[in-house]
């Protein structure tokens, strides 16, 4: 065990984060790391941010918690208006959690519930896609089609069926125009539909640029518009999974708003909280939470720390930095430059198959042959090596060894965070560049 339980085991085997400094952490030895990842895309403000710190302070000098059983407080109630001020259209509601599995075991059991107020009691499967990442608790587990992460709990999880990923650089056939590759894989789903029953399906859950599985994969234009008249056809719940790509990360507050596309209901976390507090939040359409309010008056759900007005306090904060400093065109001149550089750097390279993603959420996919884009052997662990090299060399990545389809590939996710200056893109692409090619001679 090297991380995730803390104690005697983490000891002297992970260096301890003392201080945060803009783009970079820093350690107990006086160290610093530029955070070209956000951790796994949460810091988007980068440490140490003046305005949250504040926020917190003041808030902490209120009150911290108030249970939402008794109370409601200021900064819960300031979130959801804000959120909802610039959510897609329809979306009314947000109920706050603590992490990114809560905000999807929460959509989920929504989802049953309002399938049960209106009279519709026998929907409630779900549809998902492989490749894909949703959380870790039971639910939130099945829902995601990465087969490592499951394998060992399979027998725990409940049935859920999984579509092919919408994964242009893998999937799309040579003489297939993007277009027409988008709409085969939307296709899918219709297809799945009826093989379960169309009266059966409860909701189709997806997230719009696929992160932690697969290394920023965007859908190409046109799939989320197929799969929403696939959805509403059919009387579908459509769950859009946020909660990596959310919050400005691909240069739009939420990832769906460029491709045009309005969901039942939105999950976010990560770049909510910033990494200041653990937040979470769960978007939904007005007319799901009226069913219930209409019906039973109950969400038959709820978390200790719902609605926590400090974590709530900061994701205000948060918020504001994005909104008032224009952050987000700033995360879609940076993202075009971080591009650039990674192709100036990278494009060419013997073992790098596909540089893709949006705004500052891009992905790095290195394959064993650029033809046959046949992934390397998972034996070499390159991934774990490309890590290891850029964390020596002062830089957080996200290496994965993902699932492609059954096979194992290798991918870097980066996500520095909004802040990031010119200089710094080019530090981080130099020492992951380097990283690579170490990892690759080893
Ligand atoms: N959904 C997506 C798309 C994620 O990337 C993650 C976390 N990587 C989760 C859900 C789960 O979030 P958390 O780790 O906060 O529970």
């Amino acid at each position: 065990m090297t991380n995730h339980i803390f104690g005697r085991s983490t000891k002297g085997s992970l260096p301890v984060a003392t201080a945060g400094d803009g783009c970079y952490l820093i350690d107990a030895t006086g160290k610093r790391y530029l955070d070209g990842s956000g951790g796994a895309a949460v810091s988007c403000l980068g440490h140490s941010n003046a305005a949250v710190r504040a926020a917190l302070h003041d808030q902490l000098d209120r009150v911290a918690f108030a249970h939402t059983g008794f109370f409601t407080s200021d900064p819960a109630e300031q979130l959801a208006d804000t959120l909802v001020a610039h959510a897609p259209e329809g979306i009314e509601r947000v109920y706050l959690v603590s992490g990114g599995s809560e905000a999807v075991e929460a959509s989920l059991k929504l989802a049953r519930q309002y399938f049960l107020e209106i009279g519709q009691p026998q929907r409630h499967r779900v549809i998902a896609r492989r490749q894909s990442y949703h959380g870790n608790t039971l639910g939130a587990l099945a829902t995601g089609g990465n087969e490592w992460r499951r394998a060992q709990f399979a027998p725990m999880l409940v049935e859920t069926t999984h579509i092919s990923p919408c994964y242009e650089y893998r999937d799309r056939a040579e003489d297939e125009s993007v277009e027409a590759y988008g709409l085969r894989v939307a296709d899918e789903l219709e297809a799945e539909i009826q093989r379960l029953g169309p009266d059966s399906v409860m909701a189709f859950v997806a997230e719009p640029v696929v992160g932690a599985t697969a290394g920023a994969v965007p859908a190409v234009p046109g799939y989320l518009k197929r799969i929403r008249e696939i959805c509403d056809r059919h009387g579908v719940l459509l769950i859009l999974d946020e909660v990596m790509c959310g919050m400005g990360r691909t240069g739009h507050l939420f990832a769906c708003q460029e491709d045009g596309v309005a969901p039942d209901m939105i999950t976010i976390a990560k770049g909510l909280g910033a990494g200041y507090q653990p937040i979470g939040a769960l978007l939904v359409q007005g007319r799901i939470y009226d069913a219930i309010a209409k019906g039973s008056g109950f969400f038959q759900h709820g978390h200790t720390y719902m609605g926590h007005a400090m974590a709530a306090a900061a994701a205000n904060a948060v918020l504001g930095e994005i909104l008032n400093r224009d952050l987000l065109t700033r995360v879609r001149e940076q993202g075009a430059k971080l591009d650039a550089k990674l192709r100036s750097s990278l494009g060419q390279h013997p073992h790098v198959g596909d540089i893709r993603g949006r705004g500052l959420f891009r992905g790095v996919e290195l394959v064993a042959d650029r033809t046959t884009k046949e992934p390397f052997d998972p034996a070499r662990k390159l991934n774990a090596r490309i890590k290891a090299e850029a964390f020596a060399n002062g830089l957080i990545c996200y290496p994965m060894g993902g699932t492609i389809d059954g096979q194992r590939g290798d991918h870097v996710l980066l996500a520095p965070p909004f802040i990031i200056e010119d200089s710094q893109i080019d530090d981080l692409v130099s020492i992951l560049t380097h990283a690579i090619d170490t990892a690759l001679a080893a």
